[in-house]
């Protein structure tokens, strides 16, 4: 049984020293520490003494061993990339606190042969993890083709739940601190999103940084060493790259947290917003992805990104989050004027607080299972009996458009999500299951695809099949319905909430899930 931990100085010891980059993940662990204990003081309380396992678990800092080349820790303090810094030591203070027996190592040689969970910011979608098919059909990258589980990688953001989101954490204010929030907010100051003095430079800057200077006085966090940074123009007060802590309490006076599209998807827009700063952003249109933009090329995503923060845009939105064309000066100068009537209160979504992470972790290392080998599917036949008899597992919902579980048939209480929340929604040919099932309030969860993986289904639903086939393909099971031709899923590693083609409507499992919590189903703790 594992204990909750009410002290965090031990795991300050097992990180270790003698890089830039485990100072500042030990100086973030030390500063959240009391945020951090009361959660798991919460947490506890919730989970009332429930059987938790304890893990022995090696924390391997790929990126920060010497044999990878290490070219974080000395960008530490020359405004490199510090998101997953702040990733990796909230993953230490959450496994600590939750009990588990930690080894902590930035070295090659000390990682084990071992079952493993891949810190993996951008996500790896099925299709390019399994090596065969990503060979052949031109999904193989830098990255991916590792024939993982894919949800035993674990990302950033919730991109897609064909991973497992693994977020991080940002400060919580007490109620005190809300008040003087409020009361020392500067109405008319901006902080520029990034550290880098090159995020100035492309063109096009110019005409919305004269727009947001007709309104207010714009400060930035430019990383520089003797002299201000040239890309910089002489009207932004530039504070150079501030400690953390610094740079929140920036952020506690200023109304406006504004990005210039990179960089991607870091943790900065999210503190901004809990610190009651709104954050506008530019669209992306189209949309960046590994096909047309060179930060995303070889990355293991098909996933379109929608504006610098398609988290903040998607999951938090107005009045916090504001999302436009930049190249649209009429929109951006009205969108300034409107955020500068706008009044807003600091928000954290509840899966960014220590107690949401803490929770998340917890249901994973209790419940996911990768040891178990899924079953194959049934094996081919030309007449199934099922189609005779449709399987008492799926009902139809009232209005017959989609398939929901029906609460009659028998489950298994170890089946983790619970197969109660299940409900199947059949795709537009536009659409991956990540977007049929957030359209209909739901998120595909791809440890269903099983379920949904038989000819019966495509009957219940409806659906005419003249043939069908088992094939490997991560958008299966799917019908291309002016042929009426059924296709279901041959390898169980390419079952994938993600990706879509004009050719298909896909067959995809949704579930609920609790608010502020999206990798949790409602009964998932
Ligand atoms: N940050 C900082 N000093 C600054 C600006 C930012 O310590 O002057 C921190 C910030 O608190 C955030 C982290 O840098 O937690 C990473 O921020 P960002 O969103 O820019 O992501 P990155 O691109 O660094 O991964």
């Amino acid at each position: 049984q594992a204990a909750f931990r009410s002290d965090l100085a031990r795991l300050l010891e097992l990180v270790g020293t003698g890089k830039e980059s485990l100072s500042f993940m030990k100086k973030r662990i030390r500063h959240l520490a009391q945020q951090w204990l009361r959660a798991a003081r919460r947490l506890e309380q919730k989970l009332k003494g429930r059987q938790r396992d304890q893990k022995h678990i090696l924390v391997h800092i790929g990126f920060l061993t010497e044999e990878s080349g290490d070219v974080f820790s000395p960008r530490v303090l020359k405004g490199g990339p510090l998101g997953e810094m702040v990733q990796w030591a909230d993953i230490l203070a959450a496994l600590f606190l939750l009990g588990h027996s930690l080894r902590v190592t930035v070295s090659l040689k000390e990682l084990q042969r071992c079952r493993v969970r891949v810190i993996d910011t951008f996500g790896t979608e099925p299709a390019y993890n399994h090596e065969e098919y990503a060979t052949l059909r031109g999904f193989r990258t830098n990255w991916g083709y590792w024939n993982l589980h894919p949800s035993q990688f674990m990302t950033m953001f919730p991109h897609t739940p064909d991973n497992s989101f693994m977020g991080f954490v940002s400060e919580e204010l007490n109620k005190t601190e809300r008040q003087l929030i409020k009361s020392n907010k500067v109405g008319s100051m901006a902080v520029v999103y990034g550290k880098e003095a090159s995020i100035w430079k492309p063109q096009g800057k110019e005409r919305f940084l004269a727009i947001l200077n007709k309104y207010m006085e714009i400060h930035g966090t430019v990383y520089y060493e003797t002299q201000r940074p040239p890309e910089v123009p002489a009207f932004v007060k530039n504070h150079g790259l501030l400690p953390q802590h610094e740079f929140q309490q920036l952020l506690r006076k200023a109304k406006l947290f504004i990005g210039f599209g990179f960089p991607y998807e870091g943790p900065a827009p999210l503190e901004a917003i809990a610190n009651g700063c709104v954050f506008l952003q530019a669209r992306f249109n189209p949309p960046h992805s590994s096909l047309n933009h060179e930060f995303f090329r070889g990355k293991p995503t098909s996933r379109e990104v929608s504006s610098q923060h398609p988290y903040a845009e998607d999951f938090i939105g107005k009045p916090h989050v504001w999302t436009v064309d930049y190249n649209n000066s009429e929109e951006f100068e009205a969108a300034i004027k409107a955020i500068m009537r706008t009044q807003v209160e600091p928000y954290l979504p509840y899966e960014y607080t220590c107690e949401g992470m803490l929770e998340r972790i917890h249901a994973y290392i209790q419940h996911q299972d990768f040891c178990t080998t899924t079953s194959p599917p049934p094996p081919p036949r030309a007449k199934s009996p099922a189609m005779q008899s449709p399987p008492s597992v799926l009902a139809l919902s009232p209005n017959a458009t989609h398939l929901v579980w029906s609460p009659s048939a028998s489950r298994d209480p170890r089946a983790w999500p619970p197969v109660d929340s299940l409900q199947v929604w059949v795709s537009e040919t536009r659409h991956a299951c990540t977007e049929t099932c957030r359209r209909h309030g739901l998120v595909c969860e791809p440890t269903f695809f099983r379920f949904l993986n038989k000819k019966e289904v495509f009957l219940q639903l409806s659906i005419t099949c003249d043939s069908t086939e088992y094939e490997m393909n991560h958008l299966y099971p799917a019908v291309a319905e002016n042929v009426h031709e059924c296709y279901l899923q041959k390898e169980p590693l390419l079952f994938s909430c993600a990706g879509h083609n004009s050719k298909y409507r896909r067959l995809c499992p949704c579930r609920d899930y609790r608010e502020g919590q999206v990798a949790l189903c409602r009964d998932c703790v």
